[in-house]
Formats: C-alpha cells, sequence, structure tokens
C-alpha cells in the first residue's frame, strides 16, 4: 500500500528526490557564492594589499619624477628658491617608491609589498636605473655652465633621459592600472555571478518553501482527515468499549449460564451413556431393520407387480397421458402414453390405437378446455377431481387427475352412471319431501291450532254434563219413580256418566297437552331464524342462570368449559342448550349428586359441544328413540315432561344444518353431543 492510500504523512518517492536535487542545487549555490565571496575577499584583499599600493607606488615614482624635473628646470632657469638638493631628494624618493616596490617597506601611503613577478622587477630596476641616470644628468647639467658648448648637448640628453624615465614609469602604471582593472573586471564578475547565484538561490530556497508549504498544506489536509478518522475511530472505540462492557456483563451472565449449562452438561453426559447403552440396543435393532429392509424391498418388487396387476384388473378407467405445448409454451394437445383394460372397456378405445397417439388426432373436435384442464395438472402437480357426462356414450363418469410426473398427467375414472341416476332419483325424491314436509307442517299446525277451539267444546260441554247429571239426580231424589229405577238412574248419573265424563276430561287434557306440543315442536321447526355468530359463553352463562334456582335446590353442581363461537339463532340455540341442561339435571341418578358439564372443541367446519352428566342414563335401544316426537323412557322417572325436548332440539338443529346424537350408559351418565356450524 502507497503513503496516499494510508493517508500517511511520510513523502512520496518522487517527492523525495525533487527536493534531494533541490537541496543539493541549494548547496551548489551557496558553494559557489561562498567560493565567489572568498574569491572577491582575495581579489579585493590583493587589490588593497597588493595593487593599490604598487599603483601608488607607480603614480609616486612619476610625482615625485616631474616635480624633480620641474623644480630642475627652475632651478637652472635662474630660480633662487630652487635647489640641487631639493632636486634630488625628490629623485631620491621616487628611487625609494621604487626600492619599496623590490623589497618591501612602509610609508605614510601603507603597507608596500615586494613584487614577485620577475619581469615586472626587471622594469622597476629598470626604472631605478632610469631614476640614477637622470640624477646624474641634473648633477651634470647643474655643475655645467649656462654658456657651456654640451650644455644644449646635455639638455637634449637631460630630456631623453626624462622621457625615458617618465615612460617607463608611465609603462609602469598601466601595468599597475591593468592589473587593478582586471582585479575589478574579475570583481564585476563574480558580483554579478554572485547576484545571479544569489537569485537562483532565492529561486530555489522559494521552491523549496513553496515545496514544503504544498507539502505542509497537504500534511495538514492529511493531518485533518485522519484527525478526524482519529475523531471517528474514538467514537468508534468509545461504543466498541461500551459494547465490550455490555459484552463483559454478557459475559458474566453467560458465565453464570455456563456453571448451569456445565451441570447440565454432566447430566447430559449420563444420558448420554444411558443413551449410548440405547444406542447400541438400536445398533442391533438396525440390524434386524437391514433384514426387514430387504424384505421389504423385496415387498416392493412383489407390490410393483401388484401394481401392474392393479393396473390391468382395476376397474377404474386409468390412463397417462404427455401434455404438449406450441413453441409459444401454450398448451396445445397431449399424447396417450398408457391405458389400462378397464379404460378400454369403459370407453371402447383401442390401447394399440392410442397409444402414441394424441388426443387431437383421435378426436379432433376435442373442446380446448380439457387440454388447458389437464394440462394445468400436469404442469403445476395440483389434481382435479370432477364428474362429466360423456354425450356419446351417455354415461356419467367420475374423473381424478393427478401429475405422476412433470409433464404428465394420470386420469382415473369410475362410470358412476348409477349413483348418479340414483343421486338424482334422492335429489328429487328430497324435493318432494320437503314438499311434503312443507304440508305436514301446516298440517301439523292448522291440526293442532284449530282443534283446540272442538276440545274446549268438549270440556265445556263435558263440565256442562256433569252439572246435568248433579240436577238429573236432584230431581231423581224428589219424582216419584220405582225404587229401582231411581236406584239404576241415580247409578248412571252420579257413578257411569261421571265416570265416562272424567275420562272424557283426563282424554281432552291429554290432546290439549299434545297440541300444545305439537303447536310447540311445529314452531320450532317453521318459526324464522336470524343465524349470527353467538358468544355461546355468554349464552351457556345465561342459561344456567335461569335454571339457577333447580341447580341450587339439587345441590347440583354445574361446571362451563371455554366454548367456542358458533353460527346460529340465539333464542332457539338457548332452547336446544335449556333443554339439554333441564334433561341433565331431570333425569339424575338418585344415588350420587348431580355434576353437569358443558364443553366444546372446533372440528372442521363446525363446532361440537357436549352436555355431559352423571345421571340415570339410556340403554342402548332407547338412544334413537328418544329424539322422537312425544317419546318417554320411563315417565316415572320425572313426571315433568311431555317427550317433546330432544325432538326439538332435534328440529332446531336441523335447521341450522346441525346433528344432535347421545353416548351413554345406563346408570353411569349420558353425554349429548350438539355439532353447529362454526362462526
Ligand atoms: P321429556 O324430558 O319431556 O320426557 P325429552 O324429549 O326431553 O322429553 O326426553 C325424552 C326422553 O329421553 C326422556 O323421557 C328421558 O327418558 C330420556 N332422556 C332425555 N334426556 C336424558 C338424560 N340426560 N338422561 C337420561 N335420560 C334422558
Amino acid at each position: 500500500m502507497n503513503t496516499h492510500d494510508k493517508g500517511g504523512l511520510k513523502e512520496p518517492a518522487d517527492d523525495r528526490s525533487k527536493l534531494l536535487l533541490m537541496y543539493g542545487l541549494a548547496a551548489l549555490s551557496a558553494a559557489v557564492v561562498l567560493f565567489s565571496m572568498i574569491d572577491t575577499l582575495v581579489v579585493g584583499m590583493r587589490m588593497a594589499a597588493r595593487h593599490a599600493p604598487q599603483i601608488d607606488a607607480a603614480m609616486e615614482i612619476k610625482l615625485e619624477a616631474t616635480r624633480a624635473h620641474l623644480w630642475f628646470e627652475e632651478l637652472i632657469g635662474g630660480d633662487e628658491t630652487r635647489n640641487i638638493a631639493e632636486v634630488w631628494s625628490f629623485i631620491d624618493s621616487a628611487d625609494w617608491y621604487a626600492q619599496a616596490l623590490l623589497e618591501g617597506d612602509e610609508s605614510e601611503e601603507g603597507k608596500f609589498l615586494p613584487l614577485k613577478d620577475d619581469r615586472l622587477r626587471g622594469s622597476v630596476q629598470e626604472i631605478q636605473g632610469q631614476l640614477a641616470e637622470f640624477r646624474r644628468i641634473t648633477k651634470q647639467r647643474y655643475e655645467t655652465p649656462a654658456e657651456s658648448a654640451i650644455c644644449s648637448e646635455i639638455d637634449q640628453e637631460y630630456d631623453k633621459v626624462y622621457e625615458q624615465l617618465m615612460l617607463k614609469a608611465d609603462e609602469m602604471e598601466s601595468f599597475f592600472q591593468g592589473k587593478i582593472t582586471a582585479d575589478l573586471d574579475r570583481f564585476r564578475l563574480v558580483q554579478i555571478a554572485l547576484i545571479a547565484l544569489a537569485a537562483g538561490m532565492f529561486i530555489t530556497v522559494a521552491i523549496i518553501f513553496d515545496f514544503f508549504i504544498r507539502r505542509h498544506l497537504r500534511d495538514e489536509k492529511q493531518l485533518h482527515a485522519a484527525n478526524q478518522q482519529l475523531q471517528a475511530s474514538e467514537q468508534q472505540l468509545r461504543a466498541a468499549n461500551q459494547q465490550l462492557q455490555a459484552s463483559e456483563q454478557q459475559l458474566r451472565a453467560s458465565n453464570l449460564q455456563l456453571v448451569a449449562g456445565e451441570q447440565q452438561l454432566r447430566a447430559s453426559n449420563q444420558q448420554l451413556r444411558a443413551s449410548e447403552q440405547q444406542l447400541k440396543a438400536s445398533n442391533q435393532q438396525l440390524g434386524a431393520g437391514e433384514q426387514q429392509l430387504r424384505a421389504a424391498n423385496e415387498q416392493l418388487a412383489t407390490r410393483e407387480k401388484e401394481y401392474r396387476l392393479l393396473f390391468n384388473e382395476m376397474i377404474s378407467g386409468l390412463a397417462v397421458h404427455e401434455i404438449i405445448c406450441d413453441e409459444k409454451g401454450n398448451l396445445c394437445d397431449y399424447r396417450f402414453l398408457d391405458i389400462n383394460p378397464a379404460f378400454e372397456k369403459l370407453t371402447g378405445l383401442k390401447k394399440k390405437d392410442v397409444t402414441g397417439n394424441t388426443i387431437r388426432q383421435i378426436m379432433p373436435t376435442i373442446e380446448a378446455f380439457w387440454i388447458d384442464t389437464y394440462g394445468k395438472v400436469a404442469l403445476t402437480g395440483e389434481p382435479t377431481h370432477f364428474e362429466h357426462y360423456n354425450k356419446e356414450l351417455a354415461k356419467h363418469f367420475d374423473v381424478t387427475a393427478y401429475m405422476p410426473k412433470h409433464g404428465q398427467f394420470a386420469v382415473i375414472f369410475n362410470d358412476v352412471t348409477e349413483r348418479k341416476h340414483a343421486q338424482m332419483e334422492t335429489e328429487r325424491l328430497n324435493r318432494s319431501l320437503s314438499v311434503k314436509n312443507k304440508e305436514l307442517q301446516s298440517i301439523v299446525y292448522v291440526a293442532s291450532h284449530d282443534l283446540r277451539s272442538p276440545l274446549v267444546n268438549i270440556q265445556g260441554f263435558s263440565g256442562e254434563l256433569n252439572g246435568s247429571c248433579r240436577d238429573l239426580r236432584r230431581l231423581l231424589e224428589t219424582r216419584d219413580i220405582s225404587d229401582e229405577l231411581r236406584q239404576d238412574m241415580i247409578r248412571l248419573v252420579s257413578q257411569d256418566i261421571p265416570e265416562a265424563l272424567e275420562f272424557i276430561g283426563a282424554g281432552t287434557e291429554k290432546m290439549k297437552t299434545l297440541l300444545a306440543g305439537l303447536l310447540h315442536v311445529s314452531r320450532a321447526g317453521s318459526i324464522d331464524i336470524d343465524v349470527k355468530a353467538l358468544d355461546m359463553n355468554e349464552l351457556l352463562a345465561s342459561v344456567v342462570a335461569a335454571t339457577q334456582f333447580q341447580i341450587d335446590d339439587m345441590k347440583a353442581k354445574v361446571t362451563l368449559e371455554d366454548l367456542p363461537p358458533c353460527l346460529g339463532d340465539a333464542d332457539q340455540i338457548n332452547q336446544v342448550f335449556s333443554n339439554l341442561v333441564s334433561n341433565a339435571l331431570k333425569y339424575s341418578s338418585p344415588d350420587r349428586a348431580a355434576a353437569v358439564s358443558v364443553s366444546g372443541r372446533v372440528s372442521d367446519d363446525s363446532v361440537v359441544y357436549c352436555v355431559e352428566d352423571n345421571g340415570l342414563g339410556i340403554q342402548d335401544n332407547h338412544k334413537e328413540n328418544i329424539f322422537e316426537i312425544f317419546h318417554r323412557l320411563n315417565p316415572k322417572d320425572s313426571p315433568d315432561g311431555e317427550g317433546l325436548g330432544l325432538t326439538i332440539v332435534s328440529r332446531i338443529l336441523d335447521r341450522h344444518d346441525g346433528r344432535v346424537w347421545v353416548e351413554s350408559k345406563p346408570d353411569e351418565g349420558s353425554r349429548f353431543f350438539v355439532s353447529i356450524p362454526k362462526a
């Protein structure tokens, strides 16, 4: 990973080489500057220490020689203020400077260093010789009288000597001047180089500075980013720390669990040992199982044979097909793969004619519905079952199609024509029964209702007859008739007729009760019902509350379990459970305290409720009769009853698509079951 990836502060490799190059350049520039400065110093020092005094000396030589010349001219011109000694002192002074140039000395002008250059030394010595010559010629001229003939010759020589001296002095001065100029040139050159180098160095330093600033900024940015990362990491660290603490607590809890687990483990270990032994036993069983497996395998082969046999022998028609789709994947046809003999028999189609052929080849007019229906079975695996009437064969078939393998379907069908006819007949009979039932109901209603008035008449006239008998007896006692006749008639009016009237009264009373019962039953079967979801816990609570007096009186125990809701008419279902609970209490055993419980459970689409008692129980042969109208098993068990309660229960449940049945053991108790559609 490189430094950028890490976001660290290291310099990249190319930065480092750039920096090195720049450092090198700066160092080089600094070295050159230093060198130039030293060089300037050396040149300057040389100029100050050597060349400046030398040029001074050269100029002084010239000056002193010129002074000597002027003074001498004035002297020989007759100026008495001048003297030859002065002239010569000037020449000596010039010579002193020449000597100082050669050997080195010190004067007011400064220190003179001895010349090293031999050629220059020769020039100086030449000047010294010319100075000596100058002194000689001045002496000669001074000592020679003005009127002497050789004076002009000496003057000519003098001019020549002086001229040469000045020439030589000029030459030397020029030479030193040249030296100084050379030094100055060099000095200037070094100055320019220094300025250039300083500029270069400045630029280099500026670049380095810029580089450092940029790097600093970059580093600062990275530092900032790193800082942010650090802060984020710190937060994460804190969160992690909290998690760690939570984990520590969990760990402690886990540790406790672990200890508990260890104990469980020990227990499990013991169980494991027991299991190991069981395993050994199982292993042995496994061996036995293997043998059974072999036997099962053999059975499988036998089964396959049996399956073939079944396929061939079964009375249901069976055909296996494969579905065919067109290029777009739409269902378009199906092909017969196999059919059994029953199929041949039921359809008249032969195996050799259909196997391998498609349904469209065999039956070109087949409706697409069949291909779609079977195709869905073959592709989705969802079986289908339906009844179908085949017009050509004039037969009803019960058809089941299923998917034995993806893309295939098997069709099993049975000829149910007879059953269908029977079913249709039953439906027809049911319809007529329902009509008859309705007629019967209206007859029962009308009879029970309308018969009440003749009965009331009979009761009324019986009462009148009774009164007439009493009147007749009074008359007989007062009338004058034979005793025998009186006796016979009195017996008739006070014994036989009242007795007959009593029978008529009892009969009419019974008939009245029966008619009331009939009316009740008829109403239960005809009254409008309002079906809705019923809270059975509430309903049974109200039923029990209504019989609470009887329950308390009998010291009976009634238990209501949690009851699922059902769909029904509240009043009628209340009537059902009122009758059943009341019977359970009514037919209790005199040997034990009555205990009644009501429970319920959902079974498929219905709720089955059970009213259980520990009463007298019902013998097996009466279990059906008790639901018949006016049927009472043993009226003396309870005088209070008309044999209508269970009939009404059964009637109400018929109207609710429900059912009632009983399980019972004599002298142990009964369980009345009621099934009602669930809510
Ligand atoms: P009733 O109770 O008026 O006689 P029911 O139709 O209610 O008429 O009952 C018919 C008969 O069934 C009763 O006479 C009785 O003999 C019998 N029976 C009904 N319920 C019970 C029960 N819980 N235990 C024993 N016998 C019963």
